[in-house]
């Protein structure tokens, strides 16, 4: 989930007793039971460990994974089998005679009613992702020099990397001006010539301004591979206007990917108000992928809306928004957060490997 509540645990083959004799620093305090013990992590958490014998591990670990309400409906619609004492999980997919259902599925299994026949499977997985798309280098915001940052990412075994530092409006994250973008171009040119395995790929993030418009002229914006397209500023709209906004810049010819659609920040900001059924059916329209930005405090867009993305076609792109090199990795949360949605390798932009990925840049939109 994109934010973590509490922490749960099944242990088998131990009881209560046992286990907090040997794992006492672990909980600052523990109420216990023969069957749990509730308590706190020693970092804070609210944590539970339930306990079970190995011959009924895969009824427990069935009941203690993924909502009540998931639970709740399986045994409703299971009403005359029995699924206790039951050691593999495996076998009660099997007794139900329903396909597995991944753990990670089964939050979104509640609003998918195609699942419980058909659950999506080739889910994305991290080592699936190819390139990293939409990042950040000292031209802007970032730490590292566009060079750290491509030579990082290939080494880490990459094929493609695709800078978007940001536009000239982003002043508070100094955005570029014309001439620095065009100089970023040229610097582009001349690094790609010295790798023969690898591509970086020019591009912006692009402030979608209050009414909609891009940052750029178009003949700028027709000179980069990749136009990422976000909302930093004027955040609090209503829903119609900040719709409405969003779907100009999508139609926007020069727009290939819509970056972070609500700009929440988990814990600390809500995103504004969009309807996202709206502005994904623009998007399909208009051939513009979607982002799931990656960095842990954003998975923006929610994996809930996945899979009417994939129902009406429309790709995901999985994007670390890295302001150093390390934050690359970031891709996994994002692919942890898509898994959810039940995202597959195929509906994912960079799983493309270059080739694949450089076709998709010439081909504009079409
Ligand atoms: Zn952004
Ligand atoms: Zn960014």
């Amino acid at each position: 989930m994109p934010v973590v509540n509490s922490i749960e645990l099944l242990v088998v083959g131990e009881n209560a007793n046992s286990f907090l004799t040997k794992n006492a620093d672990i909980l600052l305090e523990a109420v216990e039971n023969e069957h749990y013990i509730k308590g706190k992590s020693t970092n804070g958490y609210p944590i539970i460990i339930y306990f079970c014998a190995p011959n009924e591990l895969g009824s427990k670990l069935f009941k203690y994974t993924g909502p009540l309400d998931y639970i709740n409906q399986f045994v409703e619609r299971n009403k005359n089998i029995s699924f206790k004492d039951i050691d593999d999980e495996n076998q009660i997919f099997v007794k139900s005679n329903t396909p597995f259902l991944n753990p990670v599925l089964r939050d979104g299994i509640l609003n998918n009613e195609s699942w419980w026949q058909n659950p999506p499977n080739d889910l994305i997985e991290v080592e699936h992702i190819k390139g990293i798309v939409h990042n950040h280098s000292t031209y802007s915001d970032g730490i590292h020099t566009l060079k750290e940052m491509a030579d990082y990412v290939r080494s880490s075994g990459f094929e493609y990397f695709v800078i978007t530092d940001h536009s000239k409006s982003a002043f508070y994250a100094n955005g570029l001006k014309e001439d620095m973008l065009l100089q970023q171009i040229e610097e582009i040119k001349k690094l790609n010539e010295s790798y023969t395995d690898f591509k970086i790929f020019s591009g912006i993030e692009s402030d979608i301004l209050w009414d909609g418009q891009l940052d750029y002229a178009d003949e700028i914006l027709n000179q980069l591979d990749v136009v990422v397209a976000s909302v930093h500023s004027i955040l609090k709209m209503d829903i119609d206007k900040a719709t409405e906004r969003l779907i100009k810049a999508i139609e926007h010819p020069a727009t290939r990917i819509l970056g972070h659609p609500t700009g929440r920040l988990l814990l600390s900001r809500e995103g504004y108000p969009i309807n996202h059924k709206k502005v994904i059916d623009a998007c399909a329209a208009n051939n513009v992928v979607i982002e799931v930005n990656a960095n842990p405090l954003r998975l923006d867009i929610d994996w809930q809306w996945i899979p009417y993305c994939t129902e009406k076609g429309v790709k995901i792109s999985i994007n670390p928004d890295a302001h150093n090199k390390t934050s690359i990795h970031d891709i996994k949360y994002g692919v942890y957060a898509a898994q959810k949605g039940g995202l597959t390798k195929s509906n994912c932009l960079n799983t493309k490997n270059l080739l694949e990925f450089s076709k998709w840049v010439e081909s504009k939109k079409s």
